[in-house]
């Protein structure tokens, strides 16, 4: 693939340089892809300049329906699209259906809701404020859930009337060209939404400092989200970053163990551990530590690791060698260190012959200085970390310096929600929560500092222009 998505057209890239996509599990090329250069940016970043009055001034109801339209033809994909993902991350097949190609749907879907229902003009006293779009946005997308977190940036964007360029992954871009050929199809305004694939260091650290680019959406790492912070700041143009995690599963001392160990499991592990929003750490009760361990092991031997398009499969491999490498890095580590290994280990599991797989692996007992514990490793690497009281809990969960989620189980609702209130982190999920698409998420620290997904998601997208009114020209010349 050699194209990209400028001004309502496929376009040859001006760039010779190709990367080679690779299943996962397989080891096997699923196709060669052409990275773009700051050539390609500014085709892209020109076509959605020009495209932005005619896109801003479309009137709520048409900027609506394409939406709908483009989730229609996500629907009909949807299979296709599950598939591809499967292959191109990794993911087991069912988790591809929901977040990979269900997810989209859904942001299409809402977003057109969220759009109609917002109010654009507020009265406030002697003023009315308007919520504008900001122009052409940038929406630079990491390769872990890549069109759940591209749509939840593209479809509020659209919706409030910005254009759109949109840089994914080049470790998956072929879920990047369905999406935009779903796009492609409902007959969007030419230039309204580009997409162009490249590296971070040139096309995406181009669009974050270009002065056409209004708004830059990023999510992915914390160390490349300060680059796209330092890359934009001369331009002085909206950064929102949706950054990294090390989130804690806090158990307190009385609420039900085995439902809170399984379900903190569950999300640690999702995607492989590849999930920015997995609570990485578990938190118990030291009294409680051995029953703990206990219920991980037990847990831990009835998952399934292996063919991610298998239907029985829970976990599939990591999604590119680069990845199995790090997590293989981190968890010699952790042995260096002396920590105690539960399950697991740096070796891929002896059942794989190939693939980029690695067991699921828990260390039990660690203290809250390794690098374990601080850093975010991304991968099926969990840590069990005992505390000695509530609020020794409630600091060590705060010892990172990321603040994206959490997780508190309590006895009560009420204590929970106490616990979670002193949490450093823009969502909580209380008593076993999942992701819920319609609930502001974002980070707190070093996670980030945009909010996505629902009103709050939308409202990323509109700036606020305040009309200030002096006496009416017209109503005291009546008077006259
Ligand atoms: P990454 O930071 O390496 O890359 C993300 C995107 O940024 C890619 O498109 C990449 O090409 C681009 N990029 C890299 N360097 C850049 C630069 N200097 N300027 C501009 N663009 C640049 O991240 P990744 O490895 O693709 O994804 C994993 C990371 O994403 C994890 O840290 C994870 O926690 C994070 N993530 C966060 C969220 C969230 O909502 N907070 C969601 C998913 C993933």
């Amino acid at each position: 693939m050699d194209t990209f998505y400028v001004n309502g057209r496929w376009v040859r890239s001006h760039s010779t340089q190709q990367v080679v996509v690779t299943n996962p599990a397989t080891e096997e090329s699923l196709g060669q892809v052409t990275l773009g250069d700051v050539t390609d940016v500014e085709a892209v970043v020109d076509a959605a300049r020009r495209a932005g009055p005619g896109w801003a001034r479309t009137p709520v109801s048409e900027r609506a329906a394409l939406l709908r339209a483009i989730a229609a033809e996500l629907t009909s994909c949807h299979e296709e699209i599950a598939q591809l993902e499967t292959a191109e991350v990794g993911s087991p097949i069912t988790l591809s259906r929901r977040a990979h190609a269900g997810s989209p749907i859904h942001f299409f879907a809402s977003a057109a809701d969220l759009i109609e229902q917002s109010k654009p003009d507020e009265t406030i006293p002697g003023a009315t404020v308007l919520r504008e779009p900001y122009g052409v946005v940038g929406a630079i997308t990491p390769w872990n859930y890549p069109l759940h977190q591209s749509a939840a940036k593209i479809a509020p964007a659209l919706a409030a009337g910005n254009t759109v360029v949109y840089k994914p992954s080049e470790i998956t871009p072929l879920g990047a060209y369905a999406l935009t050929e779903a796009i492609d199809s409902v007959g969007l305004p030419p230039g309204v939404f580009n997409m162009v694939i490249g590296d971070g260091t040139t096309v995406g650290a181009r669009i974050a400092s270009h002065p056409d680019v209004d708004l830059v959406s990023f999510t992915g790492s914390t160390q490349a989200g300060i680059q796209v912070a330092t890359a934009a700041a001369a331009t002085v143009k909206k950064v929102s970053l949706e950054l990294g995690g090390k989130s804690p599963a806090v158990i307190l001392p009385d609420a039900p163990l085995q439902p809170a160990v399984q379900q903190a499991l569950r999300s640690g592990f999702l995607n492989s551990g590849q999930t920015c929003m997995a609570l990485t750490r578990i938190l118990v009760d030291r009294a409680r530590l051995a029953e703990t361990e206990t219920i991980v092991r037990d847990t831990v031997a009835g998952y399934v690791v292996g063919d991610p398009s298998a239907p029985g499969t829970d976990y599939g491999p990591l999604a590119s060698k680069a990845q199995q490498e790090r997590v293989q890095d981190y968890i010699r580590r952790g042995q260096q260190e002396g920590l105690r290994l539960l399950t697991g280990g740096p070796d891929r599991p002896a059942t794989l012959s190939h693939g980029y797989y690695l067991p699921l692996t828990v260390f039990s007992d660690v203290p809250p200085h390794s690098a374990l514990v601080t850093d975010e490793i991304f991968g099926p690497v969990l840590v069990i970390q005992p505390y000695e009281s509530i609020q020794e809990a409630i600091d060590l969960a705060n010892r990172t310096p990321y603040g994206l989620c959490a997780g508190v189980w309590g006895a009560t609702r009420s204590e929970a929600v106490e616990v979670a209130r002193q949490l450093q982190a823009g969502q909580v999920f209380i008593d076993g929560a999942g992701f819920n698409p319609g609930v502001p998420f974002g980070g707190y620290k070093r996670s980030g500092t945009g909010r996505e997904y629902g009103r709050y998601g939308l409202e990323e997208f509109q700036q606020i222009k305040g009309l200030v009114f002096g006496a009416d020209a017209t109503s005291s010349a009546s008077r006259r």
